[in-house]
């Protein structure tokens, strides 16, 4: 029997979940997407986080090509399969890209002389949609799966799930599912602890990833963007490595997050000539490692790196102010002098002084002296990983909820498209050899 499938979140993962389904033959009528957001028609600019494939879809575009990047995958299917995964995520943008053409791939190959000592490069390719197409492919994509009977439900957020009965409650409604793909991504990650708490799932030891956005004119990193335009310079010692995260350049745009209701920050570029403002921003995270409680120790940090409501931003002397954003209003935050960075030292204690030496040394290859900006916190939040089966990403304890995308461990839209694909192969090879017993096929 053909299986009911409920999705929740229209994000990366829960798009391309069931894109791989009907792709296959799978019944559209039994596929139901359920997502507190907006259709790609009626999703407003600032709606940054919901709606028609979720964070992704307002995000810079950015496919990274690499098990390393975007969270993890290769520990579920091996290496091999997830590049092979990742390959199916970039095919299903190019697919429903208005103009195909204008993807590019920056592929950098060896590690500038110039950036030694003091760092390594981390090289791996990466797909640039471009930001401004993203709209129109959440359109086209929507439209493939509407027209293949898939179900949604807009501005519809899932607060209560009966796992025992298989059940989503909606207000007075009780929704019944077979498999329910479970895909909340970073704006639902409050509903994730609350079912983590409430089933007591067993989770995986995380690291916290923690650190600031830095902001500074293009121009003092051309010579590492020309190599390498999202470069990603790391940094490693003990317990602490860092890296530089998610760059944008040209047209570049720091961006607010709100997550339990604090201030963080994230960045993302835009194309088109009347966006341009040669400036570049990239995160600066620290992972680290051996944290208790990795979880509660971040949301502790960042709730204590607030003032009056927002983040903080720094440059040195004030030399700079915060940015505008894409919208072109100010990017809100609270700019403060040295002293204050003493008082986010002992927040952050022992590790601001990473951040602070990172900096430096970057000071010291790229030659932007105080000329540059850091807001304060940008914070990657690894909820407690809920333990899974690593053949279907589904809950050790319901074995018919599946866990993909942010909302497991993924950190990026290649990785948790793959992760969707990968429980979408799954279910496909489920329903063939429950329909016809003796026929086994491998995807
Ligand atoms: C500004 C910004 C820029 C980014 N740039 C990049 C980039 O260039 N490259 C990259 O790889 N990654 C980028 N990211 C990260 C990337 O967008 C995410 O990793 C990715 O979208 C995660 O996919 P997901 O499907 O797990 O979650 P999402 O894409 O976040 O989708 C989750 C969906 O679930 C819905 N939802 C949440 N809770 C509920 C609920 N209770 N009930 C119903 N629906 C719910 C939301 O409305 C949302 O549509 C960026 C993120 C941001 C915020």
């Amino acid at each position: 029997m053909d299986k009911k499938i409920v999705i929740i979140g229209a994000g990366v993962a829960g798009i391309n979940a069931a894109t791989k389904l009907v792709d296959n033959g799978y019944p559209g009528e039994l596929i139901t997407i359920i997502d507190k957001g907006n259709d790609p028609h009626n999703r407003l600019p600032e709606e940054v986080m919901t709606g028609m494939l979720g964070a992704g879809g307002w995000s810079d575009g950015k496919l990274t090509y690499h098990t390393a990047i975007g969270g993890v995958l290769s520990k579920y299917c091996g290496e091999d399969k997830a590049m092979e995964l990742m390959d199916q995520v970039i095919n299903n943008f190019k697919r429903f890209h208005p103009k195909p053409d204008e993807i590019f791939c920056s592929d950098p190959q060896e590690e500038p002389e110039f950036i030694k000592p003091y760092f390594g490069l981390r090289m791996f390719p990466v797909w640039h949609i471009g930001s401004n197409f993203l709209h129109e492919i959440a359109k086209a994509w929507y439209q493939y799966l509407i027209d293949k009977g898939v179900k949604f439900l807009w501005n519809t957020e899932v607060t209560k799930i009966l796992f025992p009965t298989n059940e989503i409650v909606l207000g007075h409604d009780y929704f019944k599912y077979d498999e329910l793909i479970f895909a909340v991504g970073k704006s639902g990650i409050d509903f994730a602890q609350q079912l983590s708490n409430e089933y007591k799932l067993p989770t995986e030891p995380k690291s916290v990833q923690i650190g600031v956005r830095f902001e500074a004119p293009q121009k003092y990193f051309q010579k590492l963007i020309d190599i390498s335009y999202d470069f990603k310079l790391y940094q490693k010692f003990d317990n602490v490595s860092l890296r530089s995260f998610c760059t944008n350049n040209n047209a570049a745009y720091v961006a607010v997050e709100e997550t339990y209701g604090d201030v963080t920050y994230n960045g993302h570029a835009k194309k088109g000539k009347e966006f341009e403002n040669q400036m570049t921003n990239f995160g600066i995270l620290m992972e680290i490692k051996g944290i208790k409680d990795p979880f509660e120790w971040s949301r502790n940090v960042v709730s204590k790196l607030q003032i009056d409501g927002t983040g903080l931003y720094y440059s040195p002397g004030d030399t700079r102010k915060p940015g505008l954003t894409s919208e072109g209003s100010t990017v809100s935050a609270a700019q403060v002098n040295w002293l204050y960075l003493i008082k986010v030292a002992e927040v952050m204690d022992p590790y601001f002084k990473y951040i602070v030496n990172f900096i430096d040394d970057m000071n010291k290859v790229f030659g932007f002296d105080d000329d540059y900006g850091i807001y304060i916190p940008e914070v990657k939040y690894l909820s407690p990983e809920p333990l899974v089966d690593y053949n279907n990403l589904s809950l050790v304890d319901f074995p018919n909820v599946h866990f993909i995308g942010d909302a497991l461990s993924a950190r990026g839209i290649t990785v948790s498209g793959a992760q969707g694909i990968y429980v979408a192969e799954d279910l496909l090879l489920q329903n063939k050899t429950e329909k016809y017993p003796d026929f086994i096929e491998s995807f």
